[in-house]
């Protein structure tokens, strides 16, 4: 039986921690960390994002903002917002919950985002600090899922990462991040796509690997190496109930650990949003 990696108990495990530098920095005179949310619309899941990202807030003692703009709310609105944000020196850092709705350009909003105070990491100055290994904030699901493989100890250097999906958000910085040399990288990554041919043959030589791919139960035993370190970032909705991007029943036997959904990655990606937003109330570095 693989060992399960539980986002509840890494989560907690972290914020904890995050709790404890919170009150020392109170006690010491510091500033408290403030996350602010720009969410626009009702998206269902989204306000659901954004409340457990609230609820964290408190959890460990941030201050935290939610603005919550009507789904008709035009380009400008939302940028004055920003404006706003960038400017209001209580804020450590903010979001823009994704996804923003059609009529408004997510590039303009995401470029006139402050970069200091860009605690998903999504803006290109860290996207670029990150490639370079400057101080910057790491975007917040890969680096959840760094923070995952640290709270169990699996060590990821001189193994093979295969990553199954490139976004910007999630493949791609985790192929990067693990590849790195660097505290939990020195990993040998491979970043599959959806035109990777014979992905089976790509994704069975992975010590470690990492599905992100938007197709609910997309990785079965077939992808599977036995003894294979499995996390699962997908979160799909599939007969109302929430489920990975691994087939976890039938891959859960071969592997030696694995993530499950819900309950994994998804409250890590939390914590690192906490860890950027600490970091930001002192200044990104
Ligand atoms: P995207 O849809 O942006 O990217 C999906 C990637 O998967 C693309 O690179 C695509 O390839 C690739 N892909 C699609 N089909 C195949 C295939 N048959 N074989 C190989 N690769 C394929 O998704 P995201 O990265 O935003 O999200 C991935 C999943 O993670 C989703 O389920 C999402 O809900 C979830 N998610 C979870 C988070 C969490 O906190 N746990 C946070 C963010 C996302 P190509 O580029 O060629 O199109």
């Amino acid at each position: 039986m693989a060992q399960l990696l539980s986002g509840k108990v890494a989560a907690a495990a972290c914020k904890e921690k995050i709790k404890q530098e919170v009150a020392d920095r109170l006690a010491a005179g510091k500033n408290r960390p403030h996350l602010a949310a720009i969410l626009v619309g009702d998206d269902p899941a989204s306000r659901a994002y954004v409340r457990g990202k609230v609820k964290d807030c408190e959890e460990v003692g941030f201050e935290s903002t939610l603005i919550h703009l009507p789904a008709t709310a035009s380009e400008e609105e939302v940028l004055h917002e920003i404006q706003q944000l960038n400017a209001n020196p209580s804020v450590s850092g903010y979001i823009v919950q994704l996804p923003i709705p059609k009529h408004i350009d997510d590039k303009r909003i995401l470029l006139a985002i402050d970069p200091e105070k860009d605690v998903d990491g999504f803006h290109p100055d860290n996207v670029g600090r990150m490639a370079l290994g400057l101080p910057t904030y790491l975007p917040a699901t890969p680096f959840g899922v760094l923070l995952l493989l640290e709270h169990y100890e699996i060590s990821t250097e001189g193994k093979h990462a295969v990553i199954v999906g490139r976004s910007h958000i999630v493949g791609s910085p985790m192929s990067i991040l693990l590849g790195r040399n660097g505290k939990l990288g020195n990993a040998t990554a491979t970043l599959t796509h959806s035109k990777t041919p014979n992905l089976e043959e790509m994704t069975r030589q992975a010590d470690i690997l990492i599905a992100a791919v938007g197709k609910p139960l997309y990785i079965k035993p077939k992808h599977v190496k036995p003894g294979a370190i499995v996390i699962d970032v997908g979160i799909n909705r599939l007969e109302e109930k929430l489920v990975g991007d691994v087939d976890f029943e039938r891959v859960e036997p071969i592997a030696s650990a694995i993530t499950p959904v819900p309950g994994g990655v998804g409250l890590m990606t939390r914590v690192g949003l906490l860890m950027n937003t600490l970091r930001a109330a002192d200044g990104r570095g």
